[in-house]
C-alpha cells in the first residue's frame, strides 16, 4: 500500500540507534507524576501511545532538585528508588518500538514555590513568588544535578533526555540578557551566557556515554524583551551540537511571552518557518512543533524541508492511534486536537491531571475502559450535540446497536456555532471525526426527526442528550424586537447592526463578540497574517522575533459592548492559558467590556443599566442575550414513565457551567459501563 506520508513514516538513523518514524510526542505536563498510583497510570498513558506507532516520546519535566520544581513536591528525580518507579514507564513503552527519552525541567524563577532560584534575582511577572540568584557554588551543583538526574534515568531505563532550554525556565533565563544580569562567568556577554546550558550538555555527555539520546529544546524565537537574537540562537546551536546532542527541538515563546503560540486561533504549523531557518547551520536533526495536529500538515513540514521530525503533544491525549492510523492510510479516523487547551494545559496549570476534550480517556486510560459488551442493547440517543455523539460512537464502538435521533438537519449541536467562530475553526475537526465514527461503528443516525417519549420502549436503554435552551434574563423589554439570542446570531438569523450590546460576558459572550468584530478572514488559517497581526518579524531581524515590534490588531466597524452584572474583570471565568488572548483581542479590537452592571430596561432606544449608581443608556441596534443556558429537558420525566432505563447527560443534565469538556466526558464515561 503506497503511504500517504512517505516522509512522516521513514525512521531516523541516530548512528548508534535509529527511530522508527519522524514523529515525537513532545513533552507534556499531566499531573500524573504527582498523584497516587501515578506510575502505574503513566505507564498506562505512555503505553497507549507507543503501541500506537509513534517513534519517540518525550516525558513530562521532570526536575533534577527540589528548587526546579515546577510547584511545590512536584515531580523530581534525585534518587535510584524513584528511578526504579520510571521503570514502570520505560517496560511500558518499550513493549513496542518507541523510544523514550525522559524530560529534565528545572523551572527557575518559574517555580511556583518559595525556593525558585534563578540567574538573577529578577521576579517573574508571571508569578507571585520572589528568586532568588544562583551563587557560583550553587551553579556547580545545579549542573551536578542535572548530571546526576540523566545518569538515573539512564539507570530507570529511558533511552535518553531532553534539557529543557526553552519556554523561559532556568536555562533560557541564563542565555538571555532579559534575565541575567550577572557579572561573573556565567553572565555578561552571549559567550558567557551560554556556559550555563553548554556546561550541562558536555558533563551530561561525558557520564552517559555516547549511545544515549541527548535532546536540546533549544528557543529558537523567545517572544520576550531582551530574548535572543537570530545570529545568537545559530551560535548556541553550532555549539551545543559540537558539545554531544544528538537532536535539536524547536523551542517558541516563554510562558510570559504575550503572544499566543499554541491556542486555537494560531494557525497550523505557524512556528515551522522558525526549524526551517535553522536547517543546514548544523548537521544533527531538528524537530519543530507547536499547533501541528495532523499527519497532512506533518507530512508537509518534512517534505517542505522545515525539519527533519515533527512534534505533537496535545494531538496524542486526543488520539493515541494517531500514527498508526496514517500508517494505515486511514487519517480521517483522527480525533484531532482542537488546540482548546480546556483539558490539558487548563488542567495542568491548575494543578489537576490533565485529559482532553474531545478524549477524556487521556491520562485517564486506568479508569475509563471501553471492553467490547458482552450483553448487546439497543439504545436510543436523542441529540446530536457533543454528549450525544460521545455517547452514541462510544456505545457502539463497544458493539451496542446505537441509534442517533436528532432533530435538525445535522449532528453537531452547539459545535456547530463554535465552528463559525474566527479562530475556532479546528470544530469542523471534530465534526468529521464523528461523521467518520457513526459511519464505522454503524450509528443509525435519523435527522430531522423528533423523538417523542412514546418511542422509549422500542429500545432497552434511552439517552438523552438534548442540550440546553438560552437563558431569557427577567429584563424589561426582554421580548423588544431588538433582542435576539446567540444563536439568531451565529446562525445568521438576523442581519446585525453596526452597534451591538451582549449581555453576558462568559465564554458564549466572548465569542459572540470576536464574531462580530471580524473582519476578512480568519487569521487562522494564515501564518503570514497572525505574525503581521501579532507583531512578529518573521525575517527574524527584531531580536526575539519581537523587539520594536507592535500587534495590529485590526479594530472592529462596529461599536461592541460586552457587559457583565459581576464586579471582577470582565472574561474572568475563561480558560486559564487562553482567557488572555480573548480579553487582549477584544481589547485592541475596541471592543468595549463594561463589569458591575444592573440591567434595568429595554426599549426603542437601546440598553438601560445602572453602573456605579449612574444611569447608563447604550443606544444600540441589537441587543444579544449570551447569559447562560438552562437545561432542556422536559422529556426526560415522560420518557422515564415509559422506559426505566432512561438516563440523562450534558447539557440537557446540567447546564449551569456546561461546557463540550464536561458534556464530553460524562458521556464516554457513561457509554464506558452501559
Ligand atoms: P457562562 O460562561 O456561564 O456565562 C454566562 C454569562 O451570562 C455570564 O457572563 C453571566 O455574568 C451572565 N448571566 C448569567 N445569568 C444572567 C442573567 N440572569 N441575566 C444577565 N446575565 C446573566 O455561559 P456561556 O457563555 O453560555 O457558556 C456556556 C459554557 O460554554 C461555559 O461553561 C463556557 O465556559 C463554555 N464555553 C467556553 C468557551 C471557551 O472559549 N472556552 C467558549 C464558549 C463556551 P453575570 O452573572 O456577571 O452577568
Ligand atoms: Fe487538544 Fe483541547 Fe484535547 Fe488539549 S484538551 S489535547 S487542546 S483537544
Amino acid at each position: 500500500m503506497n503511504s500517504k506520508f512517505p516522509n512522516l513514516l521513514k525512521p531516523l538513523d541516530l548512528g548508534f540507534t535509529s527511530l522508527r518514524n519522524r514523529v515525537l510526542m513532545g513533552s507534556m505536563h499531566t499531573g500524573l507524576e504527582e498523584v497516587k498510583n501515578g506510575y502505574t497510570r503513566m505507564a498506562a498513558y505512555f503505553e497507549a501511545r507507543a503501541k500506537g506507532g509513534v517513534g519517540l516520546i518525550v516525558t513530562g519535566g521532570i526536575s533534577p532538585n527540589f528548587r526546579g520544581w515546577v510547584a511545590p513536591f512536584s515531580s523530581k528525580l534525585t534518587s535510584k528508588r524513584t528511578a526504579r518507579k520510571h521503570r514502570l514507564v520505560t517496560n511500558a513503552v518499550h513493549k513496542y518500538d518507541t523510544k523514550i527519552c525522559m524530560q529534565i525541567l528545572h523551572s527557575g524563577r518559574y517555580g511556583y514555590h518559595p525556593f525558585n532560584v534563578s540567574a538573577s534575582s529578577i521576579k517573574s511577572p508571571i508569578s507571585k513568588f520572589k528568586t532568588k540568584a544562583l551563587s557560583e557554588s550553587a551553579i556547580q551543583s545545579t549542573i551536578n544535578d542535572f548530571v546526576r538526574c540523566s545518569k538515573l534515568a539512564k539507570y530507570a531505563g529511558y533511552d535518553g533526555v531532553e534539557i529543557m532550554g526553552s519556554e523561559g525556565y532556568l536555562i533560557n533565563q541564563f542565555i538571555v540578557k532579559r534575565t541575567n544580569r550577572r557579572n561573573d562567568k556565567w553572565g555578561g556577554d552571549y559567550i558567557n551566557r551560554i556556559k550555563f546550558p553548554l556546561e550541562i550538555v558536555k558533563r551530561i555527555r561525558l557520564e552517559v556515554g555516547k549511545e544515549f539520546i541527548i535532546i536540546f529544546r533549544l528557543s529558537m524565537l523567545d517572544l520576550v524583551e531582551g530574548g535572543s537574537s537570530w545570529d545568537e540562537v545559530v551560535h548556541l546551536a553550532k555549539e551545543l551540537e559540537k558539545t554531544g546532542v544528538n537532536i535539536i527541538n524547536t523551542g517558541i515563546g516563554w510562558h510570559e511571552s504575550r503572544i499566543p503560540t499554541i491556542a486555537t486561533m494560531v494557525p497550523r504549523a505557524a512556528f515551522s518557518w522558525v526549524t526551517k531557518r535553522m536547517m543546514g547551520e548544523v548537521n544533527i536533526p531538528l524537530i519543530t512543533t507547536n499547533r501541528i495536529n495532523t499527519p497532512e500538515i506533518a507530512e508537509k513540514i518534512l517534505s517542505d524541508g522545515h525539519a527533519d521530525m515533527v512534534s505533537m503533544a496535545r494531538p496524542f491525549l486526543a488520539d493515541p492511534e494517531f500514527v498508526n492510523k496514517a500508517m494505515s492510510n486511514k487519517p480521517e479516523e483522527i480525533n484531532t486536537c482542537i488546540g482548546c487547551n480546556q483539558a490539558c494545559l487548563d488542567h495542568a496549570f491548575k494543578g489537576k491531571v490533565a485529559s482532553c476534550l474531545v478524549n477524556p480517556l487521556a491520562c485517564h486510560e486506568t479508569e475509563i475502559i471501553l471492553n467490547n459488551t458482552l450483553k448487546i442493547k439497543s439504545i436510543v440517543v436523542v441529540g446530536g450535540g457533543p454528549a450525544g455523539l460521545s455517547y452514541a460512537t462510544t456505545a457502539a464502538q463497544r458493539g451496542h446497536k446505537v441509534t442517533l435521533i436528532e432533530k435538525s438537519n445535522s449532528i453537531g449541536g452547539q459545535f456547530n456555532m463554535a465552528k463559525k467562530i474566527p479562530g475556532k475553526e479546528e470544530f469542523y475537526e471534530t465534526l468529521r471525526y464523528y461523521q467518520v465514527m457513526l459511519k464505522k461503528y454503524k450509528v443509525d443516525v435519523k435527522l430531522n426527526t423528533l423523538f417523542e417519549p412514546v418511542m422509549a420502549d422500542k429500545y432497552d436503554n434511552v439517552i438523552l442528550a438534548t442540550g440546553i435552551i438560552p437563558r431569557k434574563p427577567k429584563i424589561k423589554g426582554i421580548d423588544h424586537p431588538k433582542v435576539v439570542s446567540y444563536i439568531d446570531v451565529l446562525k445568521n438569523k438576523v442581519n446585525v447592526g453596526s452597534s451591538v450590546a451582549l449581555i453576558g460576558a462568559g465564554g458564549i459572550g466572548f465569542d459572540v463578540a470576536e464574531y462580530l468584530s471580524h473582519k476578512g478572514e480568519s487569521t487562522s488559517i494564515s501564518t503570514s497574517s497572525f505574525m503581521k497581526e501579532w507583531g512578529v518579524d518573521m525575517s527574524f531581524l527584531a531580536r526575539a522575533g519581537i523587539e520594536g515590534m507592535k500587534p495590529s490588531l485590526s479594530k472592529t466597524d462596529r461599536k461592541i459592548y460586552l457587559l457583565q452584572r459581576k464586579n471582577g474583570k470582565v472574561g474572568a471565568g475563561l480558560g486559564k492559558t487562553t482567557g488572555w488572548i480573548h480579553r487582549f483581542t477584544l481589547r485592541n479590537k475596541d471592543v468595549k467590556m463594561i463589569n458591575n452592571v444592573t440591567y434595568t430596561k429595554i426599549d426603542d432606544k437601546g440598553l438601560h443599566f445602572t453602573r456605579n449608581q449612574k444611569e447608563v443608556i447604550l443606544e444600540v441596534d441589537h441587543i444579544v442575550i449570551c447569559a447562560g443556558q438552562l437545561s432542556n429537558n422536559s422529556i426526560f420525566e415522560s420518557c422515564k414513565l415509559v422506559n426505566l432505563n432512561t438516563e440523562i447527560i450534558g447539557g440537557a443534565f446540567h447546564a449551569s457551567e456546561l461546557d463540550a469538556k464536561k458534556a464530553i466526558d460524562q458521556a464516554v464515561r457513561s457509554a464506558a459501563k452501559v
